[in-house]
């Protein structure tokens, strides 16, 4: 969190530090008092009253009696972030469907939609189109438009543009993404890696909030994993960091589109659920997840043992690697039955020194499930709009 500015600054610097700071609580952490903003972000009265009175003037903020009394005397005044005054959109590109929503200061959900991709195109233009199409539709039936966008996809991003070096899964190769989308709806975008985005909203609004150090581990058709350490998100090399599902744990395994075989992606991603399961690897999704809800979550050894083997087993090394204090399950691995998840953390404790230095690393299932990376990308649109309004 973000306190009092350093000294010295100069005082249009520390202004806007301020304003920043208190827009980032409200937005994050909801409506609070004038003298809980005093306490939380280290500034004094006056300063906090003149922030709050400036976002209030803008529209940003406004200030109710709360509806909960305690105590005698005159109530303190909550402030509350005004969702209409600063609108992003979110868009989650998967593999099978594409999920939109517009998102208000404060997080509130303003409008949502989403379409299915199985047996349609993938192509960029296409989908951009659609994606602007949707984009009209819900800011028409909300009656504004929005300051931003993030957009969330399974696959390499260059950070500085939105390029979208590798989905390999969509079959996209060196799509400006974020400049295409940047032109068509006259915003500035933001575009990222889905497991990153999975990791940012963990960390601002689900499981993980608190937590300095977590791994987000999702499995889509493919794998990622996001990384937030020291409080911020590990980004490596231009942003291209997060390709943990490529980590080999099989070296006599199965060849995998990356160059390499035995990647943890083949060991643990969609299509080999689908194997352990018995189903078809196309099985569509759906299908996927109620046959895990329907497993018999009092039995092992099961049809998962061999899975959970190969989740753990990558997992003992991201661990040893990060030393995370927490690692969350996300999207498919969100329908994985309690009884393995704990397997899984069985084994992990068992072979990894920093499982057992720490005392257990804690391994739960993604609160946010599906709409995590949606999450994730409103919260990399906000980013630099808090700053700015
Ligand atoms: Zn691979």
């Amino acid at each position: 969190m973000t306190g009092a500015v350093t000294e010295g600054a100069r005082p249009d610097q520390a202004r806007r530090h301020n304003r920043t700071a208190v827009l980032r609580r409200l937005h994050l952490d909801g409506p609070c008092t004038r003298a809980v903003l005093v306490t939380e972000l280290g500034l004094n009265r006056s300063t906090i009253k003149a922030v709050v009175d400036e976002l209030a003037a803008a529209g940003l903020v406004a200030e109710r009696v709360p509806s909960m009394r305690s105590g005698a005397g005159r109530p303190s005044l909550l402030v509350l972030p005004q969702p209409h005054a600063a609108v992003v959109l979110a868009v989650d590109v998967q593999v099978e469907q594409v999920a939109m929503a517009l998102v208000g200061l404060g997080g509130e959900l303003l409008g949502r939609c989403s379409w299915k991709l199985r047996g349609r195109s993938r192509e960029p233009v296409e989908m951009i189109t659609r994606i602007v199409d949707s984009t009209e539709m819900l800011t028409e039936e909300l009656g504004r438009g929005v300051v931003a966008a993030g957009v969330s996809v399974p696959g390499m991003v260059r950070q500085e543009d939105g390029l979208v070096r590798e989905a390999p899964n969509l079959r996209w190769f060196d799509v400006p993404l974020g400049q295409r989308l940047t032109a068509a709806l006259h915003v500035p975008v933001r575009v990222g890696n889905d497991a990153e985005l999975g990791a940012l909203a963990e960390h601002s609004r689900g499981i993980a909030k608190g937590i300095s150090d977590m791994v987000f581990l999702a499995a889509d058709v493919g794998v990622g994993g996001g990384v937030i350490s020291a409080d911020s998100p590990l980004r490596g090399s231009r942003g291209y960091l997060g390709e943990l599902g490529h980590m080999v744990v099989r070296p006599d395994g199965r060849e995998c589109y990356c160059g390499a075989r035995g990647c943890w992606e083949t060991e643990v991603g969609e299509a080999a659920l689908c194997r352990a399961l018995g189903l078809p690897e196309d099985t569509a999704r759906g299908v996927v997840v109620a046959e895990l809800r329907s497993l018999d979550t009092h039995s092992l050894p099961g049809p998962l043992d061999e899975f959970a083997e190969w989740l753990a087993t990558g997992l003992v090394t991201v661990v040893n690697m990060m030393a995370p204090e927490l690692v969350v399950l996300g999207d498919l691995f969100t329908a994985l039955p309690a009884t393995v998840v704990e397997h899984v953390r069985g084994i992990v404790h068992a072979r990894s020194l920093v499982s057992r230095a720490v005392g257990g690393t804690r391994i739960e299932i993604s609160p946010l499930g599906r709409d995590a990376k949606l999450v994730g990308a409103a919260e990399l649109a906000f980013e630099p709009v808090l700053g700015a309004v």
